[in-house]
């Protein structure tokens, strides 16, 4: 039998990696995992981008990220810093005057590939720029744009062996700038191939991982794909910060990327929630009423255990570890429960309400 104090224990040491920081939010060396996100409104419409990034703040994401295709986009990174109070990447390819203008702008972090910004020369620019404003820069290798180079080496295939040989490469190109602000992510749309090259490198250097299954589909399969390559990962103890890319809301990201870091027990307060899945014992419609429960209380900040249940029989003892919990009833009547407990009977159109007030509650 498990014992109660396990539940919810990390199940590996995490792997010691160097701390660095964007801003105030601290990646590595033992820091919580944090979870990112990035925009999906054109960062050249600046009013849409710094809505959707405090959004994507509110819903309790760590670290955001918005694409620099142009000068245009480079020049409102500052006013979408200021937006918000977590810290903001620059993503960037090709064209080093972005990274430039970006730091100047005042964001908290870049990513970029040093391979791919137009020569020595220009690295040392970036690095020098990113340093004077203590930016980390994250080398971010993918599976899908792998050089050409290493491709032919590794026998045309993005090996995890040939992407962590670029991370290497790329990390080298800074560290030859005395650069040592690094992150490092190693990106697949394949699960199997990220999570090998991780591991690689995670034994090959000890910048801090950030963690990612590229394009890993809609809300459901993408979900499901993110949570069986980066719960390997983070079970192993390998990880520094998450995204959980999908191709949905990136609210939905952060929604999900949170649940993980919380099922590994990788992450304190919030919103722990369970429903049963209902069987010909439940007589209301309640699979909605957990949906609605979930998305309504998903980002709370305080740590609060929740539970939807189908039935009176088995709803309060299936739920016991719940802090506060409803089961629906016979004839119209349902219970609302805590700890286990039944503390009182309510019609059940009440139920709904009166949970999410009592988690609020709590919560706070
Ligand atoms: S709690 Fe009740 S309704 Fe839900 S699965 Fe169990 S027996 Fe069925």
């Amino acid at each position: 039998m498990t014992d109660e104090a396990e539940i919810g224990q990390p199940l590996a040491p995490r792997r010691a990696s160097r701390r660095i920081w964007l801003g105030k939010v601290a990646v590595g060396g033992g820091a919580p995992i944090s979870v990112q996100s990035m925009a999906t409104a054109d960062t050249r419409d600046r009013e849409r981008c710094e809505d959707q990034l405090r959004q994507l703040q509110a819903a309790g994401a760590d670290i955001l990220r918005v694409a620099v295709p142009d000068m245009d986009a480079a020049r409102n990174l500052g006013a979408l810093q200021r937006a918000i109070t977590l810290p903001l990447v620059a993503d960037i390819h090709f064209d080093w005057r972005l990274a430039l203008t970006a730091i100047s702008q005042g964001v908290q972090g870049i990513r970029l590939n040093p391979g791919n910004i137009g020569g020595a020369a220009k690295v040392r620019e970036v690095a020098k720029a990113a340093k004077d404003r203590g930016v980390p820069i994250r080398v971010g290798v993918n599976a899908g744009s792998l050089e050409k180079r290493l491709l032919a080496k590794h026998g045309g295939r993005a090996t995890p062996e040939a992407m962590v040989e670029s991370a290497k490469d790329e990390i080298r190109l800074l560290e030859d700038e005395d650069f040592t602000d690094i992150k490092v992510s190693l990106k697949a749309s394949d699960v199997s191939t990220a999570v090998r090259a991780y591991r690689l490198a995670a034994r090959a250097f000890d910048y801090p991982l950030h963690l990612g299954i590229t394009e890993a589909g809609t809300l459901q399969g993408g979900s499901v794909k993110s949570a069986a390559g980066l719960g390997i990962l983070l079970a192993e103890g390998i990880g520094d910060t998450i995204r959980v890319s999908l191709a949905a809301d990136p609210i939905e990201e952060v929604r999900v990327g949170l649940s993980l870091l919380r099922a590994l027990g990788l992450r304190r307060g919030g919103l722990t929630f369970v429903a049963c899945p209902t069987c010909g014992r439940c007589e209301a419609d309640m699979i909605p009423v957990a949906e609605r429960v979930e998305k309504r209380l998903s980002s709370l900040r305080g740590e609060v255990h929740v539970a939807v249940m189908g039935c009176e029989v088995n709803g309060p003892g299936e739920g016991k570890a719940a802090d506060v919990g409803i089961a629906y009833g016979h004839n119209g009547v349902g219970l609302l429960f805590k700890k286990g407990e039944i503390v009182a009977r309510l019609p059940a159109a009440e139920l709904e309400a009166r949970l999410v007030e009592e988690a609020e509650k709590l919560a706070k």
